[in-house]
């Protein structure tokens, strides 16, 4: 696998990959406020901090910003995604492809395939299962945490003596088995992962409490039960602090800013076009 830094200089040879790095910045005007039409428009974008937390907009100044129109092409905020897939006819073999997208880029370019980023695939021939992600998962942190602190290309289109990268992953958007896998969160048929709601039947766990519900989790309590499980002496050990903490180890934690919380979105595929949503209105 090609690492990062190397398809990132690939990248930053093209003649409009910089300046096309920079269009977000100039966005706004015509965007509705309080609107979410893209990344931009959110919370975590508008309010992570070069120290590596998520602020309330008030709480923090333009300097403070990872993501600011100074750097909207050297600061580069990166989704990740994981998916399996069946690469051969007439038979049951699952590959898996970790890659990434890059938000700086507007939507109608950020998913193309010359400016994805390949992080790393998974021959199977099964899925990789619960915490097995963690050895695919590995190498890729090693390389983003020396991307937080900041990597120099050699050369790029714009800047021929070499420029600074820097890059944050702040979101993971994939469905959701492979988002509780990356994100070291228990099964969706047990618990929700942005809040403490537990389902008792399948998915759902009824409209009773419904004054109770939205109560966030904390991501200081998901880390250290996560640290906890991964001094766990044996597996028998690690499958009931899992099911008692309702959370795994998972390498992408080693990103110091890392919320597995609130950068792991709430998977529409699942939950509104495949059964989910009807099966609990069924059950209702
Ligand atoms: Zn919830």
């Amino acid at each position: 696998m090609a690492k990062v830094k190397d398809q990132f200089l690939h990248m930053f040879q093209r003649p409009d990959f910089e300046k096309n790095l920079r269009l977000w910045a100039d966005r706004d005007g015509n965007v509705k406020k309080d609107i979410l039409c893209d990344i931009y428009d959110g919370k975590i974008w508008k309010n992570f901090s070069n120290g590596g937390k998520v602020y309330d907009e008030e709480e923090i100044s333009n300097e403070q910003k990872f993501f600011n129109k100074e750097h909207a092409d050297d600061h580069l905020g990166i989704m990740i995604n994981v998916d399996w897939f069946q690469p051969f006819e007439r038979t049951i073999h699952s590959s898996g492809a970790i890659y990434g997208a890059i938000c700086n880029l507007l939507r109608e370019t950020r998913f193309k395939p010359e400016n994805m980023l390949i992080l790393g695939l998974m021959p199977g021939p099964n899925e990789a299962s619960l915490h097995q992600i963690n050895y695919y998962l590995a190498p890729i942190v090693d390389q983003f945490q020396s991307f937080w602190k900041g990597v120099t290309l050699d050369q790029t289109f714009e800047h021929s003596s070499g420029r600074l990268i820097k890059c944050a992953i702040i979101a993971c958007c994939c469905d959701i088995p492979a988002a509780r896998k990356l994100c070291g969160h228990y099964s969706a048929n047990v618990s929700c992962h942005r809040c403490l709601k537990v389902a008792t039947n399948g998915n759902f766990g009824g409209l009773d409490d419904i004054n109770e519900w939205f109560i966030a989790k904390d991501v200081d309590d998901h880390r250290e039960a996560a640290v906890e499980w991964r001094r766990c002496k044996n597996n028998e050990a690690r499958k009931r602090h899992a099911k008692r903490t309702h959370v795994r180890w998972s390498e992408i934690l080693r990103l110091p800013y890392f919320d597995p919380i609130q950068f792991l979105p709430v998977d529409p595929m699942h939950n509104l076009f495949i059964r989910i949503a009807s099966l609990i209105v069924k059950q209702l």
